[in-house]
């Protein structure tokens, strides 16, 4: 039904590939280049080991890159070279992933309220799952996407920072296995059921109450006649390392208790975990000014990028330096807050303690590889920060030959310093400078 998409694309901005570096050290020098606007640095290194630590930690369960996280281009390629399959929230990212050849089996459409063109557009790809969560969508997917294999989505309770629970997933209690029948009535398969737990989860318990859901639903389906063989853990997986063995621990003991055995594929959809440490942002400072508030200076530092760029996904644990492009001297702290450059009020990043800015300065703002860049938005017609990514040459060696790649998507002998593709726009000459020569300028200026 699908054709391959055969069309592996090129990266407009290619992984640098270096012996020895540190992310901080090639900050640095694109700064002391000519780069002026804000810009990412993505470790690809860090990205690759959080993959393969995910899959030691776990290694009965099959990664789904969840790419609403992080979607650059070698982020994608990175994550296709080492196997992982994609949960996609849109269209959008369906299109974006086939691109990469990636086969549609890989994909899951874990999107609880698609329209029937979304169905259609998803069908025709070959993408074989999704979930669901209501009557009504079983409705549509009667009719437009009969033969797609469903994995039901239940709500979980946890103490996580973003509660995904309330407005995803069905009540466990009082809807889940009347959602079954009914599929089973209409003749539409559910191969197995979703969960997650909320993004950034601090209950590791969590997870254990939700397999134990899951595993009644299994036997009720069992009970019923009928099977089902897939369980999706979701993401929710926090970088927080004491937090994340704690998490895994709990998921491989419930796991090989509730089940044990090799029929239910077991897959995970992580999203932060796989990229949030692996990239800084670098902000240049627009502008600064000293105010008095409560009686005590304030310095208003104004910076090129904020909430409705880059930084909308900013964090409590995200943590903020003045990058030092020299050794400089201990500089004492001072009360500062932090303004995005648009014109809406409330881009206001936060009030934190920094050395005195001035408009030569920089600041890093540290682990911003998760839902930095795909919530930005172009307001204020800013254009979206651009990544610099960075691969060591042993990964590079390790990778580089699988067909995802093209060699234009590494740079060998990288010259570290060159600025990023500029996002500036064209300069569109006022009339009188279009006249370069100085009769035409007279000219122009004495005729009516
Ligand atoms: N899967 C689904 C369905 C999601 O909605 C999300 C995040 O919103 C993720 C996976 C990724 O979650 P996380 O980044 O917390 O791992």
């Amino acid at each position: 039904m699908y054709a391959q998409a055969n069309m592996i694309s090129k990266v407009s901005n290619p992984a640098f590939v270096l012996h020895d570096h540190s992310p901080e050290d090639v900050a640095r020098a694109t700064i002391l280049g000519l780069q002026k606007e804000p810009f990412f640095i993505f470790d690809m290194d860090e990205a690759y080991r959080r993959i393969q630590y995910f899959k030691h930690k776990l290694p009965r369960v099959q990664i789904f890159y969840a790419m609403k996280a992080n979607d650059g281009e070698l982020m994608l390629k990175l994550a296709v070279a080492t196997g992982l399959g994609f949960d996609c929230a849109s269209i959008h990212e369906i299109h974006k992933i086939l691109r990469l050849n990636v086969p549609p089996t890989d994909i899951i459409y874990a999107v609880t309220m698609k329209t029937p063109e979304q169905m259609m557009y998803a069908r025709q790809s070959g993408v074989k799952r999704a979930t669901f969560d209501s009557p009504s969508e079983l409705v549509k997917l009667k009719e437009y996407w009969p033969d797609v294999e469903l994995l039901l989505r239940i709500s979980v309770k946890s103490d996580s920072v973003y509660q995904l629970g309330i407005k995803f997933g069905c009540n466990f209690e009082t809807e889940a296995t009347d959602l079954l029948d009914k599929a089973a009535c209409m003749g539409l398969r559910v191969a197995g059921v979703a969960f997650h737990v909320g993004s950034t989860c601090l209950s590791p318990e969590s997870y254990l109450k939700a397999l134990q859901q899951a595993r009644y639903l299994f036997d009720y389906e069992a009970k019923a006649g009928r099977t089902m063989r897939i369980l999706d853990i979701g993401g929710g997986f926090f970088c927080d390392d004491n937090l994340f063995e704690q998490a895994t621990s709990v998921i491989r003991k419930g796991l090989d208790e509730l089940f044990p055995g090799p029929n239910v594929q077991i897959v995970a959809e992580p999203g932060r975990y796989i990229c949030e440490t692996a990239c800084n942002l670098y902000c240049n400072i627009n502008n600064v000014k000293t105010i008095t508030k409560n009686d005590k200076p304030l310095n208003m530092v104004y910076i090129n990028d904020g909430l409705h760029g880059s930084l909308r996904s900013f964090e409590k644990w995200h943590t903020i330096h003045k990058f030092e492009l020299e050794t400089t001297k201990h500089e004492e702290l001072e009360d500062t807050i932090l303004w995005g450059p648009t014109s809406d009020p409330r881009d206001c990043l936060t009030e934190v303690q920094l050395p005195r800015c001035t408009p030569r300065d920089w600041l890093v703002f540290k682990t911003q590889g998760a839902y930095a860049s795909t919530f930005s938005s172009k307001f204020c017609g800013f254009g979206l920060v651009q990544t610099r990514f960075l691969i060591s040459f042993d990964l590079w060696n390790k990778i580089k030959s699988h067909k995802v790649f093209r060699p234009s998507d590494f740079v060998i002998q990288p010259d570290v310093s060159s600025p990023l593709q500029s996002t500036m726009p064209p300069v569109v000459p006022a009339e009188s400078c279009k006249h370069t020569n100085l009769n035409t300028l007279i000219d122009y200026l004495t005729s009516d």
